[in-house]
């Protein structure tokens, strides 16, 4: 299946055909742990990566494979690694480019639970993480030390509102020599493909738009095959003989393959945090519908977002696909076919009057999740945001004034007329 083909033959067709054995036109679960060698040779060929084949199902399951060369495909990538969660493929991107003592530059305008993750428990490994406003070019780069191994940001960021200037913040990446991460899955690559904007590495939560209706926990990390990792002796793990792999240089060995290889080889194998077969079946399912969706989400978040704006209720909107957005200028260069379905607003009346509209609305679920066919909202900061101080929730989009949105693929009219009843109640 070659990446010529359009988006929505993608979405359907990457990465499966068949099933060999039987014929079957869908994905099967492999719900399989183990499988069988040919004979002692084929099982040796397979541990020394000479053969590529399936061992055991922390490492590979043909479903989940399927999975990973599906989403590696939508985001123009040469590999991926499917893992058990959005924070565990967070993780797996970073393992084989960081060491005690490295450090990786953040943005400030990140997932409430990243933000945890990166400020307290990655310094469990030695890792620390700075974090930048990366609009500020000049401070991105100034961040920038010796032990930097990674930039990280969101393409667009969680909660909603704010698009990254991809290009510029991978013009900086590039001139220091350092690997761009970026979270896309409040984006999918359906409104944002990151690798053509300079990205090395791209991360999932496949719980969220990729799957599309609340029934997975999951992430991907997908590489672009394009970083050379052996060009600044900093990436021993995957351009020097790796000890945890009977010292295979992986770079050498495999070129543009030697990221996922690494993370399914070593990362996989002793961090464990394996995607299982059928959640990788159900985000295929949601995946054929990828493109569909999101034109949905985006056209009703759009009619949301105004109706939100001019309402005297309201105090501000932060939809990037609204003109008064000052990241509306961004929408056509990194995300062209729309600003997403996720955005916050401001209820006048404060922390009691968002608390009150959460407890009033009737088609919106009150959940700590987003990327749903279902329209949801969350008051991040007495939630999802809560153990941050309130500096860092006014930072990260999701001050004490604030909900935010996940709108569904409903009738934009019932989505609507829900949070005017909401809104009356709020603020009566
Ligand atoms: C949900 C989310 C994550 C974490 O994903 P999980 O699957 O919940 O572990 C990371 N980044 C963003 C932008 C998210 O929305």
């Amino acid at each position: 299946m070659t990446n010529t083909l359009g988006f929505d033959t993608l979405q359907i067709h990457a990465g499966t055909a068949p099933d060999p054995a039987t014929g079957a036109r869908q994905v099967p679960i492999y719900q399989t742990t183990a499988y069988v060698f040919r004979d002692a040779d084929h099982a040796a060929k397979l541990f020394n990566l000479q053969e590529v084949g399936y061992i055991y199902s922390r490492l590979t399951n043909p479903t989940v494979a399927a999975l990973g060369a599906r989403v590696a495909a939508l985001e123009g990538g040469a590999g991926a690694v499917c893992c058990s969660s959005g924070h565990a493929a967070q993780i797996m991107a970073l393992f084989p480019l960081m060491g005690p003592g490295c450090n990786v530059v953040a943005s400030t305008k990140l997932y409430g639970g990243t933000i945890q993750q990166f400020n307290n428990t990655i310094r469990k490994f030695g890792w620390s993480a700075k974090f930048v406003d990366f609009d500020d070019l000049a401070a991105l780069e100034a961040a920038v030390d010796d032990n930097t191994r990674a930039i990280f940001c969101e393409s667009i960021a969680n909660p909603g509102g704010y698009i990254t200037d991809l290009n510029a913040v991978a013009g900086v990446a590039d001139k220091v020599g350092l690997p761009l991460i970026v979270d896309n899955t409040s984006a999918s690559p359906y409104l944002c493909r990151p690798i053509a904007h300079g990205a090395t590495l791209v991360v999932h939560s496949a719980t969220k738009y990729l799957t599309g209706n609340g029934t997975v926990t999951g992430g991907i990390v997908v590489d672009s095959g394009k970083f050379d990792w052996s060009a600044s002796g900093k990436f021993p793990s995957l351009a020097a003989p790796e000890p945890a792999y009977h010292g295979l240089n992986f770079h050498a060995a495999l070129g543009a393959m030697a990221f996922t290889f690494h993370s399914i080889a070593v990362g996989l194998r002793d961090l464990g945090m394996t995607m299982n077969p059928q959640g990788a079946h159900y985000t295929l399912m949601g995946i054929e519908t990828l493109s569909l969706r999101m034109q949905r989400h985006v056209e009703n978040a759009q009619k949301v977002a105004e109706w939100l704006e001019k309402d005297p209720r309201v105090d501000f909107v932060t939809y990037a696909g609204l003109k008064s957005s000052p990241y509306n200028h961004r929408v056509a260069s990194i995300c062209p076919k729309g600003a997403g379905g996720l955005f916050t607003f401001a209820v006048k009346g404060g922390y009691a009057a968002c608390v009150k509209l959460v407890d009033s609305l009737k088609l919106f679920s009150h959940v700590a999740n987003l990327g749903d066919t279902r329209s949801l909202i969350i008051h991040s900061a007495s939630t999802t945001h809560r153990q941050l101080s309130e500096a860092q929730q006014v930072a990260a989009g999701a001050a004490p004034n604030v909900v935010r949105l996940s709108i569904g693929i409903e009738d934009v009219a019932d989505i609507i007329a829900d949070l005017d009843q909401g809104l009356a109640a709020a603020t009566a």
